[in-house]
């Protein structure tokens, strides 16, 4: 539920949002303004095997998950678990197996059609997704819509399909309005319709985060929020250009003018080179061309220089998304991240976002591969990037440090490692909770470390 410090509001240009009281004092940071059960959720493509169907934990080796013996599709990690979605799923078992061949957006759209054709009070002007805004207007005749609604219609027992109009009217909401579940290390494994939290609008420059246990989801302020300030969350990765951001948001109807979509700073130094005379960093203008280098005042930069660019960047992409069937698994991913980090650091500056992305994963690969020395000299880049491009707080950051900690405990440099493990004490507790278990496995680092 919404808490005290916060309240809905109508915004002229933005519609219903939320807001710190007017009247009220400001919303400090780490405070949890929203917490809320989803009213619907589901698991991502590819989890459905690995985790409970109920409460989202992620199957031990010990304990393998329980199937519903009647789907044999829904896992529970025991009888409690079981018996807790058992209301739910009853409706829902019968179909439930075609159900988990679509993917996620549709199964949500599915679990709430299976939902509501057993409870119809919720699906009248007082139901709990009443509120949320359907787009109808904007989806109406896309194409999108009729192929995803087809899709979802071979899938599904047509008994309990609402007739079209109100069937179109929840597919809006529930692909407008869903947000992404992830687990503590953000890692996105479900999605849910949260209809309080939905209340919240869109700002590239959040200044509130969301975090989970289980399905549960928690709004804290990342940062602190003043009476009658618009409380903002990201619909969007952070670390995207502005063209990146606004076609994604373009599937939520709007147009951000947040301070970030407006500061064309920011934008150049995404987009910065290094000046091939001097390694200075270059930005481009807002045609995304290199005029002078501001250190040595080269100003050559040919159309050679565009295509080795494009040539480049294009390069970055396909290591970050480029399915390789011949070499997978962390190792490789790790040598092809660092292979094009040579080549990336050639022309592109460190700060340029092609490389960000690329240093993201070859942290994470390196972590997972215990290969600490280079997770660290990555680390302190990626330190630098977060600076730069995330607002201040945010849970990747304290993820980052925490993870720096343990390798620089590893590498015996408790020094370092207390200094990177009580930063990531600080960010985390504002974004997840001081009881967040998250902070106890900080802690115990910390002892670790004090020893
Ligand atoms: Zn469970
Ligand atoms: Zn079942
Ligand atoms: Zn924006
Ligand atoms: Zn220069």
């Amino acid at each position: 539920m919404v808490r005290e410090h916060a309240e809905i509001f109508l915004s002229p240009d933005k519609g219903r949002g939320l807001r710190c009281k007017k009247n009220g004092p400001p919303i400090k940071a780490g405070t949890l303004i929203i917490e809320e059960d989803p009213y619907c959720f589901t698991l991502l493509e590819g989890q459905e095997q690995e985790r409970c169907h109920y409460c989202l934990e992620e199957q031990s080796p010990e304990a393998p998950l329980k199937t519903c013996p009647k789907c044999s599709t829904a896992k529970y990690c025991d009888e409690d678990c079981q018996k807790a979605a058992y209301k739910e799923h009853l409706s829902e078992c019968d179909g439930y197996r075609r159900l988990m061949q679509l993917p996620f957006h549709l199964r949500l759209l599915g679990r709430i059609l299976y939902r509501q054709s057993t409870r119809e009070y919720e699906q009248g002007a007082l139901g709990p997704m009443c509120d949320l805004c359907p787009h109808t207007e904007a989806l109406k005749n896309s194409a999108e819509l009729r192929i995803q609604l087809q899709k979802l219609l071979l899938f599904i027992n047509k008994d309990i399909l609402p007739d079209r109009l109100q069937l179109e009217s929840l597919y809006g909401k529930s692909s407008c309005n869903c947000f992404a579940i992830h687990d503590l290390d953000l890692k996105d494994i479900g999605v849910g319709l949260y209809p309080q939290a939905a209340m919240i609008n869109h700002s590239c420059k959040s200044n509130c985060v969301s975090t989970f246990r289980g399905t549960k989801l928690q709004i804290r302020a990342l940062v602190d929020i003043q009476p009658g300030e618009e409380i903002c969350y990201s619909y969007t990765e952070k670390g995207n250009v502005t063209r990146e951001r606004q076609d994604v948001l373009s599937k939520y109807f709007f147009d951000c003018q947040c301070p970030y979509c407006l500061d064309d700073d920011r934008e150049a130094v995404m987009k910065s080179v290094k000046c091939p005379s001097c390694q200075a960093q270059v930005k481009p203008n807002k045609n995304d061309r290199y005029e002078k280098c501001s250190s040595c005042g080269f100003s050559d930069f040919t159309a050679e220089f565009y295509e080795d660019l494009k040539d480049y960047v294009q390069y970055a992409d396909d290591v970050m998304h480029k399915p390789r069937v011949w070499a997978t698994g962390v190792e490789c991913d790790l040598i092809f991240r660092e292979n094009c980090l040579v080549e990336l650091d050639k022309i592109l500056h460190p700060d340029n976002i092609h490389v960000v992305r690329i240093l993201v994963g070859a942290f994470a690969a390196a972590v997972k591969l215990q290969e600490w020395t280079k997770a660290i000299e990555y680390g302190k880049r990626l330190d630098r990037a977060y600076e730069l491009y995330l607002p201040p707080n945010e849970p990747d950051t304290g993820l980052l440090y925490y993870k720096m900690g343990k390798a620089y405990y590893h590498l015996g440099d408790s020094e370092n490692a207390l200094i990177n493990l009580r930063k990531a004490k600080k960010l985390l507790c504002v974004a997840y909770g001081r009881d967040s278990q998250l902070v106890d496995y900080v802690e115990d680092w910390l002892e670790f470390c004090e020893e």
